[in-house]
């Protein structure tokens, strides 16, 4: 079971015991690595809000950890266990890896001590337009300089209300819809925002399967398909990670853990229906075709060959690394392993797909949509017929030669659709999307495969982002 144990370090020290790890192998003067190191500043908020006849007060954080880029970017989170030591190490994260995909942002997170589940939409309205109104006052939500997006317990409903309090209080800023990023469609998001870290996730793995050297070092063999998958969360990122790699991959997913307990079933699970019974109900408990069992963290020990914990932080800690038999773990949620967790499994051999590097879809597609806004057109508009028109073109060509050629020869079946079709912004992002995921793993890769005091990819991962960072700050002058 994974009760964290008291000698386990917090989640912020666990960040800071990774960084020194990786830094150590760099040549850096101790000062820029401790100016690097360092959370630049963090703001705490206390309001209230009158709401069921009575005022209730709410704590709320914002923290700025590099501004070596602006706008900073990071999500807010709403929960209960939301703290200051939590928000700065996702906001060290996010500096992190916004370097290591190459998104122009520093790093910041937010955080708001609230239970979503306990209040209505109208009263969570209320109490997240006052956080928003509270940090809108303070530019740490501002087009070009703090860019929230969503993250645990927030999702396109808190950002759209976010985006609207600040187009309230600046009426005149044309860029206002920049002011946050995973916002609905219809009030200035993009296509695929919703489910990109999920979909980040897939392509994690793909580019992971797509070289075997890699993949032997976890003993597994072969392509996804077929693997045994096992997620904690399914929420927005745990929920599209598990669809697409059992709709697309031919993964099969064993088991999903939820704050309730965990739903098994070896031949793979339904993940559409469990997600389903999620929401009517609020848990995994009573999922039709599947075993259940309430002690739900005891299944991240399970024999399984992917484990995508993606729900919250320091859930594989000292008392349950040893246990863990997956041989690859990949990070869809911030901080699910903890340093000492990570020591251990690094000595079994276990590879893990580090957090800054897995779940990095979501600040890619925000960038995405921040440029979007910033352009304030869609991506797509300008090309996309000219695009069919030339290919069209090629088409018409075609066709002429397989008139000429009558029996001979023809076109593929489906060839003239596909070709023809211009992309429009869904694509468009998956494309960019995939192309980030594929060229920051190469670039965490390196490392790993080429110098002798890296053996694992967090390592490696950090060293590229630290060295980026350390560029931008010399190029600065400091
Ligand atoms: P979410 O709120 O949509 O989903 C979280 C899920 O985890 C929920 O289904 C919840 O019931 C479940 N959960 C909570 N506590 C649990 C527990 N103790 N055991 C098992 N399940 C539990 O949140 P999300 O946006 O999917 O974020 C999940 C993780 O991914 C977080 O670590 C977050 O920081 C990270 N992340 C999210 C994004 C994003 O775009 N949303 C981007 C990068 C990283």
């Amino acid at each position: 079971m994974s009760h964290k144990p008291l000698n386990e370090p917090s989640f912020r020290e666990s960040v800071d015991l990774m960084f020194n790890r990786a830094v150590k192998l760099l040549d850096l003067s101790p000062g820029l690595e401790e100016k690097i190191r360092v959370c630049n500043a963090t703001y705490t908020v206390r309001f209230g809000v009158r709401l069921r006849g009575k005022i209730h007060t709410f704590t709320g954080y914002r923290a700025v950890h590099s501004e070596h880029m602006e706008p900073v970017k990071g999500g807010i989170r709403f929960a209960t266990s939301v703290n200051q030591d939590e928000v700065e190490a996702l906001a060290a994260l996010m500096t992190y890896k916004c370097a290591l995909v190459e998104t122009p942002f520093g790093g910041s997170k937010g955080g708001l001590c609230v239970d979503p589940r306990e209040w209505d939409a109208h009263e969570m309205e209320q109490i997240t337009r006052r956080f928003a109104y509270e940090l809108i006052k303070r530019d740490l939500i501002n087009p070009s300089q703090n860019v929230p997006a969503p993250d645990m317990g927030t999702s396109e409903r808190e950002m759209a209300w976010i985006a609207d309090q600040y187009n309230r209080m600046h009426t005149t800023d044309i860029n206002a819809k920049a002011c946050v990023t995973g916002k609905p469609l219809n009030a200035g998001g993009i296509a695929g925002r919703t489910e990109a870290t999920g979909r980040g996730v897939q392509f994690a793995l793909r580019e992971f399967f797509r070289h075997s050297e890699d993949v032997a070092r976890t003993g597994l063999e072969g392509k996804l398909d077929g693997k045994r998958v096992i997620v904690q969360g399914l929420g927005n990122v745990g929920y599209h990670a598990a669809k697409f790699l059992s709709e697309e991959d031919g993964c099969k997913v064993v088991a999903v853990i939820e704050r309730d307990g965990a739903v098994m079933r070896p031949q793979g699970l339904d993940v559409e229906a469990v997600r389903q019974h999620i929401m009517e109900t609020g848990g995994v408990k009573g999922c039709p075709n599947a075993d259940y069992t309430e002690l739900g963290n005891s299944v991240l020990e399970h024999e399984c060959d992917i484990l995508i914990p993606a729900a919250l932080e320091g859930v594989i800690n000292l008392s349950n690394a040893h246990s863990v038999r997956a041989p690859l773990i990949v990070e869809a949620a911030n901080g699910p392993v903890t340093a000492g967790a990570d020591d251990i499994l690094r000595q079994k051999g276990t590879v893990i797909i580090p957090d800054m590097y897995a779940n990095a879809g979501g600040v890619t597609v925000s960038y995405f949509e921040w440029v979007k806004n910033l352009s304030h057109i869609r991506f797509g508009r300008m090309q996309r017929r000219q695009e069919e028109a030339r290919h069209q073109l090629i088409v018409d060509e075609l066709e002429r030669l397989d008139r000429y050629l009558g029996d001979a020869w023809s076109m593929s079946p489906g060839f003239k659709e596909k070709y023809l079709k211009g992309a429009d912004e869904l694509e468009l992002v998956r494309s960019g999307l995939d192309d980030t995921m594929r060229i920051a793993y190469q670039s965490m890769r390196e490392p790993w495969h080429t110098r002798e005091d890296v053996s694992d990819l967090r390592t490696a991962a950090y060293m590229v982002s630290i060295d980026r960072v350390a560029q931008s700050y010399r190029a600065k002058g400091l």
